[in-house]
């Protein structure tokens, strides 16, 4: 398939491009690289920079392009970012997915596979959380997602087109010849701001919040290796491929892991003994979120392969190749 990759530059999305290649896709890239990063996308892609939320540049590419099948990553994803400043999260996120909507009906394209998150499940006390459970987003990142995929169900009752939505639980590692994984400005998530530590830029890690309502009282994650994640991306195009209707899945593993089971994990896997302070609780951090991920293993026939030791050793590799990120 000619697939348009868009967001193509970020840590996701050049995971998927590199993957994408592999199954002798043809890839065309759009990215803005407000965050993303150039040199993170493989050289057999096409790429253009540019800004989805741009009309002209999208009519532009589709002309251009024989595009089968959209994939879509280019968001804004930082939840204390969209809590300070939503409307950008809706302008980029919910427009940006507009006029993507628009150009795939104007242009035939009827296949699209939707980078989803947990966040649009919002607070739920019963673990894993189904595709069943109500979504009832407590931030703005959230919220956008949800309405990304509103907006795709009514695009698909119009237009035609197919979507299959991917809601991540916590994404983490790297490829596995630990030639791309994470380089974000400022670095916010647990794993890569741990390996921080024995990389020698940070003294010690801040755990935040230790009061929280699960076993040790810090927060429970359901960490998920990036190339397990791109399998479940490739394995959607295919659905779409065969012709099967618009869905939603889950992307998790069942298990969960506590921040303090993190630096532990991350202690076995670097041998250092990683020094941890206990801080104040990040706002709208919920207590625990572990996907069930069945739906995906039923339809899609997708299972993660790596476990916690997988993907921390896979992001430490990553960080001591490139101990400042894309910058070398
Ligand atoms: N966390 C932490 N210290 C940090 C960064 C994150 O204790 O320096 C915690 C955060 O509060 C949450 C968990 O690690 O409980 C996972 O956070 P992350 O930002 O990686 O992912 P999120 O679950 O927010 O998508």
């Amino acid at each position: 398939m000619n697939v348009l990759v868009l967001g193509g530059a970020g840590y996701i999305g050049s995971h998927f491009v590199k993957q994408a290649l592999k199954q002798s896709h043809d890839v065309v890239v759009i990215d803005n690289l407000l965050t993303g990063h150039k040199q993170a996308v493989a050289k057999q892609a096409k790429f253009y920079q540019g800004d989805i939320r741009d009309k002209n540049f999208m009519n532009r590419v589709f002309q251009t392009e024989n595009i089968d099948a959209v994939v879509h990553f280019a968001a804004s994803s930082l939840v204390g970012e969209s809590i300070k400043d939503p409307l950008k999260y809706f302008d980029n996120n919910v427009y940006g997915t507009i006029v993507v909507l628009e150009t795939m009906a104007k242009y035939n394209v009827k296949k699209i596979v939707f980078s989803s998150s947990a966040a649009t499940y919002g607070k739920h006390e019963t673990m894993p959380i189904t595709e069943e459970y109500p979504t009832i987003p407590t931030n703005p990142y959230g919220e956008t997602k949800l309405m990304m995929e509103q907006m795709m169900k009514w695009a698909d009752l119009a237009h035609g087109i197919k979507h299959v939505s991917l809601r991540y639980f916590n994404v983490a590692g790297a490829s596995s010849d630990a030639s791309i994984g994470e380089d974000h400005r400022p670095e916010t998530h647990l794993i890569p701001i741990v390996l921080q530590v024995p990389l020698g830029k940070r003294d010690h890690i801040t755990i935040f919040g230790d009061d929280y309502n699960t076993f040790d009282g810090t927060c429970i994650r359901d960490y998920i290796h990036i190339e397990d994640l791109i399998d479940a991306h490739l394995k959607a195009l295919s659905y779409l491929e065969q012709g099967n209707d618009s869905d939603v899945f889950n992307l998790g593993s069942e298990t969960g892991y506590s921040n303090l089971q993190i630096v532990k994990a991350a202690r076995e896997v670097t041998n250092h003994p990683l020094p941890m302070e206990k801080g104040e609780r990040r706002p709208g951090d919920p207590d625990k979120l572990v996907a069930s991920y069945q739906k995906a293993k039923a339809v899609l026939g997708w299972e993660p392969k790596h476990n916690i030791s997988k993907i921390i050793e896979s992001a430490w590799k990553f960080h001591q190749k490139h101990p400042h990120g894309y910058e070398e």
